[in-house]
């Protein structure tokens, strides 16, 4: 069950400092520039062995100084929509605003658990300044200093203590779960309709759950599985700007509940005007890049194949190379030209994402792994280090993983640079069919 949970607040209150620090990431520094953007809306977090995911929604206000009524409402709507809870962050040397009143109200209003954290409260000297802030109503408020960390530890006890239980809207079977997922327009309705279409009638909703199920069921052509619903594809947004980020955040449920992603491109858009291919655009990245750090599997399928005029071999396996090129490091998964409009191979990207599932769930002999990789190794040992001999012993795969899991075995695994881990990974994607889902390789001491 996926927990999100989206910061909110005025600008320069800390929000993104404790994002951060929430999700560990030195990456998301406050910079517009391409790539580290993205790493500034979504990132996972893990406290007490409960993992979650952070949005910081106001990770898209660009004028700081300048918020107007409309933002805040975006701004709050998306978490209150999006998220399962909400933090909202507020600066004690600022005392409370007439912004935070705002959005207290909204939240209050819409009833949503809410968590309010008083931050810039660098030393204990001055938590007393937080005691003005009941005045929002939302309960006592939480001391922080997302700077040097003091609170964080009550902050992500009370996190974790308000998640939904584990186990609540999962379906019991163990069939696989397919998310649809993409820009506005790719064409993911499109497809759902393709597929299962007047045969709304094999929905079934999980019993037993209090909110709609996410889930439908596809059983047809002794195929069986769910496709899980993004909220996008049922309640279209209405306002038009922002649709992209929206288009974004809204994928996140539906990524963290599936085993398969099928990130949806539209072909007609991957090539400016003078039919050179452009490439794939900032938001598809961005939900690449949920769709990664949740280590899920993934399908590329390229829409509305049916307008794109040359189609010579050579062109696919081009256009092929390009995606894979802005996706790289990982590139090892499948891509697929298709039409929801003609219904060009919308079923093989079904039978691609049920056996890219398989192949999330394969299992390697340690018998058969050691066979190729311990001959291998011994021809191609791992670079010696400060002249220190480096000894890959033998390796294994972990039961009961999320993702196909490898430990190799090493005298000095600190020396076992990422290059030849790489190495290991290649070498196991060519002998075992790994297409499509990430993989794990840890080099460990023995
Ligand atoms: P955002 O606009 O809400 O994302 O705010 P930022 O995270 O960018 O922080 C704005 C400024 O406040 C930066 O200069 C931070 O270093 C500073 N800041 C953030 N958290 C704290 C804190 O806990 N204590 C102090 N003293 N400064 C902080
Ligand atoms: P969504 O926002 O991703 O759900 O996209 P829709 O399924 O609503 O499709 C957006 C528009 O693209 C609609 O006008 C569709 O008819 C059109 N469309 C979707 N798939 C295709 C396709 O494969 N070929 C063509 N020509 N049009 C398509």
């Amino acid at each position: 069950m996926a927990n999100i949970v989206a910061i909110v607040g005025r600008p320069n209150v800390g929000k993104s400092t404790l994002f951060n620090r929430l999700t560990k990431t030195r990456r998301a520094i406050v910079s517009s520039e391409a790539g580290t953007t993205r790493d500034r809306q979504y990132g996972r977090s893990e406290w007490n062995g409960r993992e979650f995911s952070v949005i910081d929604t106001g990770g898209w206000v660009v004028n700081s100084d300048d918020i107007f009524e409309g933002e805040i409402n975006r701004q709050v709507n998306t978490a209150i929509n999006e998220a399962d809870i909400v933090l909202l962050v507020v600066d004690v040397r600022e005392g409370v605003t007439q912004f935070d009143m705002e959005v207290a109200h909204l939240l209050r209003q819409a009833n949503k658990p809410t968590i309010l954290a008083v931050n810039k409260i660098d030393t204990f000297d001055e938590q007393y300044g937080s005691a003005e802030f009941y005045k929002l109503g939302l309960g006592d408020p939480f001391i922080l200093s997302a700077v040097n960390g003091l609170g964080t530890g009550e902050l992500l006890d009370e996190i974790i203590s308000r998640f939904h239980p584990d186990t609540e809207d999962e379906p019991e079977d163990e069939l696989p779960r397919f998310a649809i997922v993409g820009r506005p327009n790719a064409g993911k309705s499109s497809l759902l309709n393709a597929l299962i279409g007047e045969e709304r009638t094999v929905v079934t909703d999980i019993a037993g759950t209090t909110r709609d199920s996410i889930y439908t069921r596809y059983n047809k052509f002794g195929k069986d599985f769910y496709l899980v619903d993004t909220a996008g594809i049922r309640k279209k947004a209405k306002v038009t700007e922002d649709l992209e980020y929206y288009s974004v955040v809204r994928s996140i449920r539906a990524i963290e509940n599936a085993d398969v992603c099928i990130l949806m491109l539209d072909a007609t858009r991957c090539f400016d005007e003078r039919g050179m291919f452009c490439g794939i655009a900032a938001q598809d990245l961005s939900i690449f890049s949920i769709i990664q750090k949740n280590r899920k599997g993934l399908v590329v399928c390229v829409n509305k194949w049916d307008l794109i005029e040359q189609k010579t071999t050579a062109d696919i396996k081009q256009f092929e190379n390009n995606i894979r090129e802005r996706i790289a490091p990982f590139t090892d998964f499948p891509i697929i030209f298709t039409s929801a409009v003609t219904k060009q191979r919308i079923f093989r990207v079904m039978e691609t994402a049920l056996h890219v599932f398989e192949n999330k769930q394969r299992k390697i002999p340690t018998a058969k792994l050691n066979e190729r990789f311990l001959p291998l190794i011994e021809n191609y040992p791992p670079p010696s280090n400060k002249g220190k001999y480096i000894k890959i012993k033998y390796c294994t795969q972990l039961p009961d993983t999320q993702v196909p899991t490898f430990v190799f075995f090493a005298n000095l695994p600190q020396y076992v640079k990422e290059p030849y881990r790489r190495f290991l990974e290649n070498k196991l994607r060519e002998w075992w069919d790994f297409n499509g889902t990430p993989v794990n390789i840890f080099i460990r001491p023995k």
